[in-house]
């Protein structure tokens, strides 16, 4: 993204130490969402990407990634896909456990969201080790869709999630605005 926007950005992110445990930094984006001007060219980004990847579909990641993914959607005229913590979405679904730093996690889909050969464009806010966004991907691929890449708007890179997620990308782009 150009400097000044990327700029804009990280002026409207809020740094809270110690949330949600002592040790994180936590990347509050609800100064940002509140900012019409950072947040409209936010979602505009986010909407060109998709065009320049050729996505058909965006998915979102529950529960930050669903504010940036279902505006970007409609702005790019594609469809809006939601990926949830397990018992959430009300159908017949398809599951994936992944490992945390403490623990494991399950996200779901509904398969029927995506056509066969659907090119999907993943959005979260954060990437942080990157496990939401992998397991998200082994979803999209098992409900026979094609991963077009990942879109975040912040990437902590001191985690190096990137590397974890670089397999599961099999060469799709992961873009940190
Ligand atoms: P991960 O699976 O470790 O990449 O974690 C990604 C998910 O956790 C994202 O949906 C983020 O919203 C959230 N997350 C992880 N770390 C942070 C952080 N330091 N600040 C804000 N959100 C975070």
């Amino acid at each position: 993204v150009h400097p000044d926007l990327r700029d804009l950005l990280l002026s409207r992110i809020r740094d809270v130490p110690d949330y949600p445990r002592p040790g994180v930094v936590f990347k509050d984006i609800t100064p940002l969402l509140a900012d019409p001007a950072a947040f409209g060219a936010l979602i505009d980004a986010l909407a060109a990407l998709c065009a320049r990847h050729g996505a058909d579909k965006i998915v979102g990641l529950e529960a930050r990634g669903f504010i940036l993914a279902a505006p970007a959607a409609a702005k790019a005229e594609i469809g809006f896909v939601p990926i949830r913590k397990a018992g959430k979405l009300p159908g017949a679904t398809l599951s994936q456990a992944y490992e945390l730093e403490y623990g494991t996690a399950e996200i779901e889909v509904h398969p029927e969201a995506f056509a066969p050969g659907d090119r999907v464009l993943v959005i979260d806010d954060v990437l942080a080790t990157g496990g939401t966004a992998e397991a998200s991907l082994s979803l999209i691929r098992r409900a026979g869709a094609e991963v077009a890449g990942v879109a975040v708007l912040l990437e902590l890179a001191f985690l190096d999630g990137r590397s974890r997620l670089t397999p599961a990308l099999a060469g799709a782009p992961l873009e940190a605005l």
